[in-house]
């Protein structure tokens, strides 16, 4: 029933290396062939075999409104049809930038970019250039894009491959990226003792890239205060929460506040964008306003800011989506939490609002240490397996997070809970 996407992937593998654009999408961490998806649908996913099936991934997070929203499309089809590109000044981006500086209480401006990567590599050199520091400090696990001096111990696809850093990238680019374990306190205390030249914190304040590991109120309070002894600034990476966990972001839901914010696919519906923004201060330090040089042809593209836009008012316009994609995601976590419990299996699951994640394990996991150690990885993707073959797409690795959309029902979610059990009878 994959026979036609199996050939497609050895036809792909010719021409582009291990067949995908982006790591994760081979299923090296769960095996097999991926999937070639011909289109989507509301909450579905239909592949080139003719197979459909729920979607829980959503393009990794930015399809709220699930795939094919008609707003959504409207907005596209039409600004396309007005050109797909200037790089000149449109309405669209003064429009976008003023709906998420309205919703964030610490943002006054917003600069876009083209992808999550550029944003949180922007955001680093904007930090840098404000404080005259050079060290940055991240955490085991944390995802921030692919840019050389955030290639450290990160997470997402190069933790399922196991590879610290990646080959290409010089040491002393990295020399200046100091690694602390996630939600551990005194390493990060000991990180600010040992240098004096930290430009700023970066953090998934809500992880998703280690699977969905959250950090804590303290933890996170202790990012801040450290920051604001030692003149460092705290960047929230938001690229997978902001607008998802709530209509405030990750931000919206936790006591700590971050000076900068990055962004990513969420803001754009589905089509490539990313952001950073902070306060007046901050952001004056940008060119051509101030110093630190950042620019992009694409940035700000229209037909994305158009997607980015109406997805963003229909959010704003019904808040109580938010308590819809909650409810789905409790709905489906406990479900899965019951089915394991009722079939002898350690599975640990959480959710913020629409994002989810679980794992195969004893205990809930807090760092990446702990994900690697004790979550049982060859269980996932057996799981995985199963349920793709029952209709049900979950994120290919045990170190990705879960998405809901609008357009899935509660029936889809009981159905998914019904095959979880069918397959965890076997597992
Ligand atoms: N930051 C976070 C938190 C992410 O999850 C990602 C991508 N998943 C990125 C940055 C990089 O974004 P992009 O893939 O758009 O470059």
């Amino acid at each position: 029933m994959f026979d036609k996407s199996i050939k497609a992937y050895e036809e792909a593998c010719k021409v582009i290396p291990g067949g995908v654009d982006s790591p994760v999408r081979a299923f090296k961490s769960v095996g097999g062939t991926p999937p070639f998806i011909d289109r989507g649908e509301g909450a579905y996913l239909f592949d080139i075999d003719g197979n459909k099936y729920l979607d829980f991934v959503q393009s990794w997070g930015p399809l709220i409104f699930g795939h094919c929203d008609r707003d959504i499309e409207n907005a596209v089809i039409e600004t396309a049809k007005k050109g797909l590109s200037f790089g000149a000044p449109t309405l669209l981006e003064t429009q976008l930038a003023s709906e998420i500086v309205e919703m964030y209480e610490n943002i006054d401006k917003v600069r876009f970019v083209s992808s999550g990567t550029e944003a949180t590599m922007s955001a680093i050199r904007l930090a840098r250039g404000v404080t005259g520091k050079n060290d940055i400090l991240k955490f085991e696990g944390c995802y921030h894009g692919h840019s050389d001096s955030l290639l450290v111990h990160a997470g997402s696809g190069l933790a399922t491959f196991g590879t610290p850093s990646s080959p290409g990238v010089p040491v002393d680019l990295t020399k200046h990226t100091l690694v602390c374990e996630y939600n551990n306190i005194e390493n990060l205390k000991k990180c600010f003792e040992d240098s004096s030249d930290i430009a700023c914190i970066i953090i998934e304040p809500i992880a998703g890239n280690m699977g969905f590991v959250p950090a804590s109120d303290e933890f996170l309070a202790a990012c801040r205060e450290l920051c604001d002894a030692n003149g460092a600034l705290l960047i929230f990476d938001e690229v997978m929460t902001g607008f998802r966990a709530s209509l405030k972001g990750a931000s919206g839901i936790l006591k700590t506040k971050a000076d900068i914010i990055t962004f990513g696919k969420v803001i754009g519906a589905g089509m490539p964008v990313g952001a950073f923004a902070s306060n007046k201060e901050i952001m004056g330090h940008l060119s051509p306003d101030g110093a630190v040089y950042q620019a992009g042809t694409l940035s700000g593209n229209p037909v994305a800011m158009a997607a980015g836009l109406v997805s963003l008012r229909k959010l704003k316009a019904n808040p109580e989506v938010y308590d819809e994609l909650n409810a789905k995601a409790l709905r489906l976590i406990n479900g899965l939490k019951e089915v394991a419990s009722s079939n002898n299996i350690g599975l640990q699951a959480d959710a913020r609002g629409s994002m989810f994640g679980f794992f195969f394990a004893d205990k809930m996991p807090t760092n990446f240490k702990e994900v690697s150690s004790f979550c049982d990885f060859k269980r996932f993707a057996t799981f995985h397996h199963e349920m793709l073959k029952r209709g049900f797409y979950f994120a290919c690795s045990q170190y990705e997070a879960g998405f809901i959309c609008t357009k899935i029902t509660n029936d889809d979610i009981d159905a998914c809970i019904s095959a979880a059990n069918e397959v965890m009878k076997n597992l």
